[in-house]
């Protein structure tokens, strides 16, 4: 049983039992429903993919995929990698680092090969911190909720537009990330923000993040460390990634105070 499990989820299954049906049926966990119907984000033609080497590391960035291992990851043993692409394969990865306030550079492309509908279409992700997703999906003529397609903060907030490029082409996502700060009792004093870049396009301008961001879950903060490892997901659909890397931003040193002229 997930630690996560809501009060009346534990309700109902006890309700479950007492009524003497098979518990398991009844804890199949359901859809959460904003109740929000979002507009259609626009679509418009980001222009081609950059060709490979692009967006070269900043000197200051971490490496964390330069198309020769996932060493800096946990779980990366399954993916594939060959040609400098890693494949999503097995399981989600998650890097050996934790990261809180962070720039971050992704390049991914969902399977030429069209297969699968809606969710089930080149789905993966990004998870800031583990527990805040920007959604990685092949949304190029692929109807799905519009916070659940390419570039939303999943189940919160869909992209301002959709830059999507087709199956099969590289696409990248540029994203700032300020993460939430919590106080000792576990009160969030900063919620967490995100501004996203999805093929140079700006799809996120400061989003605000409300919490969690579960399929089956309304989004909550529960407190958690200033940095936490960055994840990528398993769908179960072989997205490719290529070109991650990162940069860990602090806040700016205040200035010297002189004298004014
Ligand atoms: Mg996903």
């Amino acid at each position: 049983m997930s630690s996560r499990m809501s009060m009346a989820k534990v309700r109902v299954a006890f309700m479950c039992l007492l009524s003497g049906l098979v518990a398991l049926p009844c804890l199949a966990a359901q859809e959460y429903q904003s109740g929000r119907v979002w507009p259609e984000p626009p679509k418009i033609d980001p222009g081609p993919s950059a060709p490979e080497g692009a967006y070269p590391p900043p000197s200051d960035a971490i490496v964390l995929f330069d198309g020769k291992d996932l060493s800096q990851w946990n779980g990366g043993e399954k993916w594939i990698i060959k040609d400098g692409v890693a494949t999503v394969n097995g399981g989600g990865i998650t890097t050996k680092q934790p990261f809180g306030d962070c720039q971050i550079h992704v390049e991914w492309a969902s399977p030429e090969k069209v297969s699968g509908s809606g969710q089930g279409r080149g789905n993966s992700g990004v998870y800031l911190m583990g527990h805040y997703e920007i959604q990685i999906l092949d949304s190029y003529d692929n109807e799905t909720y519009f916070d659940g397609q390419a570039g939303a903060l999943y189940k919160q907030m869909p992209p301002m537009v959709n830059a999507s490029r087709k199956p099969g082409e590289w696409q990248t996502f540029d994203i700032t990330f300020n993460g939430p700060r919590f106080d000792k009792d576990g009160k969030v004093t900063r919620k967490g923000y995100v501004t996203v870049l999805h093929n140079g396009v700006l799809i996120h301008n400061h989003t605000e993040i409300e919490g969690t961001t579960a399929w089956a879950d309304a989004p909550k903060y529960n407190a958690h460390p200033e940095k936490l490892p960055l994840n990528l997901q398993n769908h179960g659909n072989p997205v490719r990634f290529r070109n991650i890397w990162i940069r860990e931003l602090k806040d700016r040193e205040p200035p010297k105070e002189t004298k004014k002229k």
